[in-house]
């Protein structure tokens, strides 16, 4: 790994905004907290006018809130800055450079459309040569798009300095798939398609738009979870084994297999789901129908449940159907990868009882999370008859929050953790194809209750194998 080098400026372009505060500002905090990157020099820029002190009262709060400790929150105020801007005119991006000289940070916490003005104008001044740039998703809005922005950073800056966040792959759960598949001799080898019927990667929670509407509405859970977050993992779940815990083996292996990566049987319309909750309790949180959620307009038809089984085109995993599903406001959230195993070749006939072949459930959630592997064992009582059982290990949190391990990778110039261009694009690729399908209503938009498990037929149906 790179070492810390000091002092960085990191300047939020967005600074107001929910991202900022919630996730940016905190990760920066913890980042300090931890003894890391103590002289760094927070700026925060918006277009909104703020004194000296209305910004570091932002700050502030966003720090108590997160519960970072009081010195580091002063520590931070006491260096901190603020700069009104508008990011997509030339003039004020230009004004910012000329202010922050030296080791340079830009994190674009904008909305996407503002992001790409912004890099347009930005690609007009002379960027100092180790700046780093920071994007958020949605990286583009296809693969066209995408690809477009790619050309338009790389006239900028070198891939390297090009960190595309996706903080899926800052989660401690989401790495320790890492270790979990490559620390282990028992476990490696039975990840193919001779040992693995199917794989599912779901993230089902029970949040609902938590006051993002206008957000959500333009996304939906497809683009907003799976092309991005769930893509992501199963590049960690399926790649090669890398060399090293390096940029370039992680991001080879995880993009060689989004490019191998397509709809099952080409078949969008047979292989993709998509539904939207309707009014519904969840504990006691009253829901209703997303259509009448603020900041939705129900003409758009935007899912908020959405399921995409694809194969993957490796001698590895070829025949392996992966099944990627995420949903809003369900009654039985669960975030985690389950690696369903082949039956057994043959079971000696006079055994019986058995329920259901071997399994691994890989936790993801945020903070700490389980890995269980569901075995069949001799039962009590008849030695012959055979009983289900569970192996379970705790998967610890990580030190640092998600936002935090990623911000770490981008303030030491290591794009580990960082999407690489090529492999925004394949994701894109992936899902564009269930985008014109469902554009041209061949799959139904269906319905569940708010609180529920989902639309009735899910989620057992449809995996092939
Ligand atoms: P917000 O709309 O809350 O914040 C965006 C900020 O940018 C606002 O303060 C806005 O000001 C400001 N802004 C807009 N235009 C300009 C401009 N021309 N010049 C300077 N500032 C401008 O968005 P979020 O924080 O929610 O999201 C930011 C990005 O992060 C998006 O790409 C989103 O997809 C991504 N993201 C967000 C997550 C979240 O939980 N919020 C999670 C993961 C990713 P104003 O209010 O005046 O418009």
């Amino acid at each position: 790994m790179t070492t810390e080098r000091t002092p960085q400026t990191f300047v939020i372009l967005g600074a107001n905004g929910d991202l900022s505060s919630r996730l940016l500002l905190p990760g920066i905090g913890s980042l300090v907290e931890s003894g890391q990157f103590t002289d760094l020099h927070l700026v925060g820029c918006d277009r909104q006018e703020l004194t000296a002190d209305e910004w570091k009262a932002t700050l502030d709060g966003s720090l108590e809130e997160a519960g970072i400790d009081p010195e580091v929150r002063q520590k931070l105020a006491s260096t901190t800055s603020y700069e009104q801007a508008d990011v997509t005119k030339a003039a004020d991006l230009a004004r910012l450079l000329e202010d922050h000289g030296g080791s340079l940070v830009l994190y674009f916490a904008l909305p996407p459309a503002v992001t790409i003005t912004a890099c347009q104008e930005l690609s007009k001044l002379a960027v100092p040569p180790g700046t780093r740039l920071a994007l958020e998703k949605p990286f583009g809005q296809d693969a066209r798009t995408a690809a477009e922005f790619n050309e338009l950073l790389a006239g900028m800056l070198p891939e390297s300095q090009i960190h595309r966040v996706d903080h899926f792959l800052g989660l401690a759960t989401v790495l320790n798939i890492v270790g979990l598949r490559f620390a282990n001799r028992t476990i490696e080898p039975l990840l193919n398609n001779h040992h693995v019927a199917s794989v599912e990667i779901v993230w089902d929670e029970d949040l609902a738009l938590e006051g993002r509407g206008g957000y959500y509405d333009h996304a939906g859970a497809l683009v907003d979870m799976i092309q991005s977050h769930l893509l992501q993992v199963l590049g960690f779940l399926t790649m090669e084994a890398p060399s090293a815990i390096e940029a370039r083996d992680i991001r080879d292996g995880t993009a060689r297999i989004l490019r191998a990566t397509s709809i099952w049987n080409d078949d969008p319309a047979r292989f993709s789901r998509r539904a939207r909750y309707s009014a519904g309790q969840i504990g006691d949180r009253q829901l209703p129908s997303y259509r009448d959620e603020e900041g939705v307009d129900p003409s758009r038809e935007t899912e908020t449940f959405a399921e995409i089984v694809v194969g993957i085109a490796t001698w590895r995993w070829a025949g392996v159907p992966f099944r990627l599903r995420s949903g809003k406001a369900l009654g039985n959230p669960r975030k985690e990868a389950i690696i369903n195993f082949r039956p057994p070749e043959h079971l000696p006939v006079g055994l019986s009882g058995m329920r259901r072949p071997d399994r691994f459930r890989i936790g993801l959630g945020f903070g700490a999370d389980k890995l269980r592997v569901d075995l069949t064992v001799n039962g009590p009582g008849d030695p012959w008859s055979l009983d289900p059982a569970t192996l379970e290990a705790d998967l610890g949190p990580g030190s640092l929050s998600e936002y935090a391990e990623v911000l770490k990778g981008i303030l030491n110039d290591d794009p580990t953790l960082s999407v690489r261009g090529d492999a925004a694009v394949e994701c894109w690729r992936i899902i564009d194809p269930v985008r014109r399908a469902w554009d041209a209503d061949e799959v139904p938009l269906l319905e569940y209750p708010a609180g529920s498990r989902g639309p009735s037929g899910w989620p057992e149906a449809g995996l092939p194998g």
